[in-house]
């Protein structure tokens, strides 16, 4: 059984843990580290279920406490923290844990009895990485901060049996609101956050049988509303056909997902 939480998603911190009984790993960690023990604490999980921290990018809602997390698991011993070169040479030195492990983009790292691999997203911090978390024969992934959706994104969407895609913004939101207007060009472009249509249309294109559970997530509380990101997510599964179970959930900010259990499909015909 591979398991997942989202332990808080948007531009004020993004956290996410996948695993099963024996092992886990930490994707991002832009919450601070008070507030991921606090919100595994309260799902049931502790900080000993961290085997080796992932990080996507180097902007500080995902990096910020690489280095005080990296102090709080250490009396759990070595705990490897993996980024691309481009993340660290992009984050900030105060952030950053004394020892890293690099990843690029195609890279794999077998943590227990789950595999962790790596791939590359056009979003604007230098080398973006985007991972996939493999558990006998089950794929879940955290897919945000995106900037565009490319044939290797759709592919790697399309193994997923549980999936947390990024659904940022409203396009009218986002230009109506109080954003300078270059940071409004950022967030729309190729390199920035994807918007809800272009989260639908990806959506659309990929849902398949496949897919048990899906995760809305860096939602924008300024530029989306989650009723907008609804009917986007709803629009999609129709234009998919997907006539069968696919279950939703909305990320938020400041509170933690449930744990999400995904079991793999047998497909044995009883006669
Ligand atoms: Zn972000
Ligand atoms: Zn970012």
């Amino acid at each position: 059984m591979l398991k997942f939480t989202v332990l808080g998603s948007g531009s004020a911190g993004n956290s996410y843990w996948f695993g099963t009984k024996n092992h886990g790993v930490l994707i991002d960690c832009g919450l601070s580290t008070k507030q991921i023990k606090k919100r595994m604490e309260e799902n049931g999980l502790s900080l000993s279920q961290i085997d080796a921290v992932f990080i996507t990018h180097g902007h500080s809602d995902h990096v910020g406490s690489c280095k005080i997390l990296h102090k709080a698991l250490n009396k759990y011993g070595n705990v490897p923290f993996y980024m691309s070169k481009g993340t660290y040479a992009f984050s900030d030195d105060r952030c950053l844990p004394r020892t890293i492990e690099f990843i690029s983009c195609g890279g794999t790292v077998q943590i227990g009895d789950l595999v962790v691999e790596a791939f590359g997203v056009t979003h604007d911090a230098p080398e973006t990485l985007a991972y996939r978390v493999e558990h006998k024969g089950m794929y879940g992934g955290v897919l945000t901060d995106l900037g565009s959706i490319t044939p290797r994104v759709l592919n790697k969407m399309r193994s997923l049996s549980i999936m947390a895609l990024e659904f940022n913004h409203d396009p009218k939101m986002l230009f109506e609101g109080t954003y300078a207007y270059s940071v409004k060009e950022r967030v729309a472009s190729m390199e920035g956050h994807l918007s809800n249509q272009q989260a639908e249309d990806a959506l659309a294109e990929i849902a398949s049988p496949r897919l048990q559970q899906l995760i809305a997530a860096h939602i924008s509380e300024r530029n989306n509303t989650f009723s907008h990101v609804e009917r986007h997510i709803t629009r999609a599964l129709k234009r998919a056909n997907a006539i069968h179970d696919i279950k939703v959930h909305l990320a938020d900010q400041h509170i933690q997902s449930p744990i999400f259990e995904i079991e793999a499909e047998y497909s044995l015909v009883d006669y």
